[in-house]
């Protein structure tokens, strides 16, 4: 099955005003690259404003609330980040599971919640390095992303992001063929649970992808894009990214 590719930007904390042009020349490069679906998830200050310049390519959140609305100070929920002009979320990155001790079923309920605000969510996984090194990183991450998911998932609303966790911002990836056989694992397991619509449902690789290693890693057949921190922080060394997943 061919699934469009899906290239998507994570801001992280960072990001100011000052940074709008680079959300800008992202767009440009995301207009002349109409095969790859291109996004950018930046902090919720930014939301706004990105949304009004960021053209060809959409505009993210990087978490919501599972909660419509009530007293959860500092929190945001969906229907907030969708009327600021975002059309997809992040949920369930592992640095809102460590830092904010967010459970899977917490994720499942932020997916859910997004979608009833007509977000687009895309879900994280994804293993430490103690799990890696006892050799059943599969087995963990298809039982962490099956514990994830929400009722009634389906392709035109949600993508999966496979981040092992000791590869987010250390430069260092999986062996291509480690990537391979995990994206496998995890399209069976979704098909476990939601039969044929696995097929459709993209599968994103995330942790350092960079200029030097995109083209390989996208080459991947369950390899359907990729969620990129720090190296989409600059349309300079973004647009490479973007363009090794172009068609
Ligand atoms: C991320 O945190 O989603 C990520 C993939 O970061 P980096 O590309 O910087 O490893």
């Amino acid at each position: 099955m061919a699934r469009r590719k899906l290239v998507v930007g994570n801001w992280k904390m960072n990001g100011m005003r000052a940074q709008l042009p680079e959300v800008e020349a992202i767009g440009r490069i995301a207009a002349t690259n109409p095969s790859v679906e291109v996004g950018i998830c930046v902090p919720a200050t930014l939301i706004e404003p990105a949304s009004r310049v960021s053209g060809a390519a959409f505009i993210g959140g990087q978490d919501c609330h599972m909660k419509a609305s009530g007293a959860h100070t500092g929190n945001l929920c969906a229907g907030m980040i969708k009327e600021a002009g975002a059309s997809w979320v992040i949920v369930g990155h592992s640095e809102r599971r460590q830092d904010q001790g967010e459970t899977s079923a917490d994720i499942a309920a932020k997916a859910t919640a997004a979608h009833g605000d007509e977000l687009k969510v895309i879900l994280c996984v994804g293993e430490s390095l103690d799990v890696r090194d006892a050799g059943n990183a599969e087995e963990v991450v298809s039982a962490q992303l099956l514990a994830s998911l929400p009722a009634g998932a389906a392709a035109d609303w949600l993508a999966i992001a496979y981040e092992p966790i000791w590869a987010i911002g250390t430069g260092r990836i999986p062996t291509i063929e480690a990537v391979d056989s995990m994206h496998k694992a995890l399209r069976s397991a979704l098909a476990s649970r939601i039969g044929a619509e696995a097929d459709a449902m993209r599968i994103l690789y995330g942790g350092s992808v960079s200029a030097a290693n995109a083209a390989e890693l996208f080459a991947v057949p369950d390899v359907d894009g990729g969620l990129v921190g720090g190296a989409s922080l600059k349309a300079e060394s973004f647009g490479p990214i973007i363009e090794a997943a172009a068609v």
